[in-house]
């Protein structure tokens, strides 16, 4: 997972994309990295680290220039290394430089990949936003065609999931794959520069006049002639009849103050909540949130059922995502590093845990430990997601099944693996009724019905 921000014609440009990639930090936490361009040389600073390490103000004045793309990266394919840090750059000694960030990932990455080699294309890394831009800078510049027709064609053979830019010295492209897997808005501030960002909450900082969704294949050029949308059908490009959003953005990656895929996160969230309070009729003094990915979920099963909503876990806020840390020794001493419970606060009292999601299991395990220890009677989990069975292909990182405690185990041995009185999973069929168009979404982790592989 990661998140893009852009901007056209904006004389902060480095400033700007700095704030951007600042909201959207949750979506990746490894290395950041930006491309700006002013109209004659490009300029590149993409470093492991977050973002207000790399783009400290003393490092922006060498980031000259008034078209900026940026990244933030969370991995999912390819190594940890700023090699595979974004965005990716392409020089031409005829003039013509492009530069291109992407948030996704792409299925038949190896054999794209074989192929543009076997026509002496020379690749610096393995992440699949520079397979995008080869493949459009090997057909615009070998084969001759436009920017657009070389993005159409990529439609074509890149199967998988990107919301992408592309930056050149005159022109800001932004295209989304054919299911829209991936969130992408674009707006216009103030002044009249437009802005592109995976999140809406990274655009609201800036006071935009308007944004919306770029549309599933959609490409939208921006130039000094304004914006010109160019919209593909996606039924020529994708095998299914309807869009494949990420459902999994709305239950745990976008912050909940975003629009992603036209509805609020926040508004689904609390969908969510209420739908797993409906279908449960366990009683307990209080409920309460793994802050933060479920404090909406929570509230909505807490408003549904009556039973009061409790802050009793406290996180630390400076620790990261536990889930993104390397290995799993690591990811076990940073659950106790990031969360812990009130003293004096559980003491006999049922409690209703609520977390949007189980992967490992590695979280609730220790929370549920944790709670019990400060004296709670009982511990009943709820989750605000169906159990995630298989593995995402499209830029979500639950790699293998073999790491995913749900394509082992049955619920029950879930529920005593992590030692608590009950435990509860979201059912498949009220999670579609917690969003506004169903059959626009992808459901593949829970379901395992790929759309495209
Ligand atoms: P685990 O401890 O492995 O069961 O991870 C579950 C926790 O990680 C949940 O509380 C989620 O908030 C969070 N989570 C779920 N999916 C992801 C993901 N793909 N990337 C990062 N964090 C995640």
């Amino acid at each position: 997972m990661c998140g893009i921000f852009g901007i056209y014609r904006n004389e902060k440009a480095a400033e700007l994309v700095t704030l951007g990639l600042f909201a959207e930090q949750h979506r990746g936490q490894e290395s950041c990295g930006m491309a700006v361009n002013d109209g004659i040389a490009l300029r590149l600073r993409k470093k492991m680290g977050l973002v207000k390490e790399v783009f400290r103000p003393e490092k922006l004045t060498n980031l000259q220039g008034d078209i900026a793309i940026g990244h933030v990266r969370y991995p999912t394919c390819g190594a940890s290394s700023v090699y595979n840090s974004q965005p990716h750059v392409v020089e031409t000694l005829s003039g013509p430089s492009y530069a291109l960030t992407s948030n996704g990932d792409i299925v038949n990455y190896i054999e794209l990949r074989k192929d543009l080699e076997a026509k002496g294309v020379y690749f610096a890394s393995t992440n699949d936003g520079e397979l995008i831009l080869k493949f459009i800078v090997y057909h615009v510049e070998k084969q001759g065609l436009s920017i657009i027709e070389a993005i159409r064609e990529g439609m074509k053979h890149l199967k998988g999931a990107y919301s992408s830019l592309l930056a050149t010295k005159e022109e800001l492209y932004m295209f989304r794959d054919p299911y829209g897997f991936r969130p992408m808005v674009f707006g216009e501030l103030q002044d009249g520069s437009t802005v592109v960002a995976s999140e809406s909450c990274a655009l609201d900082i800036l006071y935009p006049r308007w944004f919306k969704e770029v549309k599933p294949a959609e490409i939208i050029v921006v130039n000094k002639l304004g914006l010109t949308h160019i919209e593909n059908d996606p039924a020529e490009y994708r095998e299914t009849a309807t869009a494949r959003h990420c459902i999994f953005e709305h239950i745990y990656f976008s912050r909940p103050d975003s629009f992603v895929f036209g509805e609020s996160v926040y508004k689904v969230r609390m969908n969510i909540g209420k739908l797993l309070a409906k279908a449960d009729n366990v009683q307990a003094d209080m409920v309460i949130p793994v802050p933060d990915s479920s404090n909406f979920i929570a509230l909505g099963y807490s408003r549904e059922k009556g039973i009061p909503y409790e802050i009793g876990l406290i996180r630390n806020h400076y620790v990261g995502r536990t889930f993104i840390k390397p290995d799993q020794t690591i990811r076990d001493e940073s659950v106790y590093q990031k969360f812990n419970a009130l003293p004096y606060f559980f003491e006999g009292r049922k409690v209703i845990l609520i977390d949007d999601s189980i992967v490992r299991g590695t979280t609730l395990r220790k929370i549920t430990k944790m709670i019990r220890n400060a004296g709670a009677s009982e511990v009943h989990l709820r989750i605000g997601s169906p159990p995630v069975r298989y593995s995402c292909y499209y830029g979500i990182d639950t790699p293998t099944r073999k790491e995913l405690i749900a394509s082992n185990k049955s619920v029950a041995e879930i529920q005593e693996y992590i030692g608590a009185d009950s435990l509860q999973y979201l059912d498949i069929q009220d999670l579609r009724k917690a969003v506004s168009v169903p059959e626009d979404y992808c459901y593949a982790c829970f379901d395992g019905d790929y759309p495209v592989l």
